[in-house]
């Protein structure tokens, strides 16, 4: 038997280590690869790697997954999360790094049944099928119980050394991590924003006004109270200070506002400025203030470099509809 070569998907949890884990424990060099995203990072990735002392490959995945969330072919998870298309396309950018790698096969942590609608039999299949790599998509922890591989049928692994894991029980997961010395490693679920609601209902009504949003925009909806003041217009405003730093930083051109007579969040209005939209803007503002509700407030507007001060009154609830 040669010497193998695999490329793991290494997102950094635990199912992922594991996986580099049994393959090198049966002599497949391995390395890994992490995809980046403004929805999901690499660090947990490059933790991973560091500490099981294997090289890493991150690959921005920004222009993939942004096609998907305009049109996922196997829809959404509960969330934002088009999960089968991301992983298939994941599995596809790692296959096209097969052969410049000089790698034999890939491989991921996944487990079977371990998600109800990801990682049931039937989505493994899918995925692996619609990444375009089918018969070298290897799940070291499951395999005997998955249908045989090439790496598997040509010897490059012995498919008896492989594991049968299956379900969402964590506890076989922890006893190999304390047999192959793993700690210190992420709680399964986290890491991606696409799961997360609040954030999803936010990027679903920025890609429902906007097709290809601008990277700021996409970064803004980590932070901050969302209004949309307009088919074309929405406002951030920060909830603390960090995040009206974050915001100052980030409003480049766009009209950046901030209460001047009292504590308030600095905002920021992304997409058509009017009159119309800079004094609801600033109502907004006021609203969020430590301003004397009822009465007028001094807000601060800078627009295309220039400043102007506005004075108006706090906008009201019903007015005022968070996304
Ligand atoms: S959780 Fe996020 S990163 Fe993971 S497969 Fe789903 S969409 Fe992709």
């Amino acid at each position: 038997m040669r010497k193998a070569r695999a490329l793991c998907l290494l997102s950094g949890g635990l199912d992922s280590q594991l996986a580099v884990c049994v393959l090198r424990e049966q002599g497949v060099e391995t390395h890994g690869i992490v995809f980046e995203s403004p929805f999901f990072d690499s660090k947990a990735g490059l933790k991973a790697a560091s500490k099981l002392g294997i090289p890493l490959h991150v690959e921005d995945f920004t222009g993939d997954i942004m096609e998907l969330l305009r049109h996922p072919p196997h829809g959404f998870g509960s969330c934002m999360n088009p999960c089968i298309d991301c992983h298939a396309r994941m599995l596809k950018r790692a296959g096209q790094l097969l052969k410049k790698l000089q790698m034999d096969f890939l491989a991921t942590g996944e487990v079977l049944d371990e998600r109800p609608m990801s990682q049931n039999r039937a989505s493994l299949e899918t995925v692996a099928h619609e990444s375009g790599y089918g018969e070298l998509v290897l799940r070291p922890l499951s395999a005997r119980l998955l249908p045989e591989t090439r790496p598997e049928r040509e010897g490059l692994v012995d498919r008896q050394k492989l594991l049968d894991l299956r379900g969402r029980s964590r506890k076989p997961q922890m006893e190999l991590a304390r047999k192959y010395g793993l700690a210190d490693y992420p709680t399964p679920a986290g890491g991606c924003l696409l799961t997360d609601p609040g954030f999803s209902r936010r990027l679903k009504d920025l890609l429902t006004h906007d097709a290809d949003p601008d990277p700021v925009e996409i970064a803004l909806l980590r932070i901050g109270r969302h209004f949309r003041l307009g088919e074309r217009t929405k406002l951030v405003l920060g909830r603390n200070r960090a995040e009206n730093e974050i915001i100052e930083q980030k409003a480049g051109n766009r009209a950046l506002l901030k209460v001047e007579s009292a504590p308030g969040p600095s905002a920021v209005i992304c997409g058509e400025v009017s009159d119309d939209v800079i004094r609801k803007a600033a109502e907004a503002c006021v609203r969020y203030s430590d301003a004397p509700k009822g009465q007028k407030a001094r807000v601060r507007v800078r627009k295309d470099g220039s400043r102007m001060i506005i004075e108006v009154e706090d906008a009201k609830d019903t007015v005022l509809k968070p996304i």
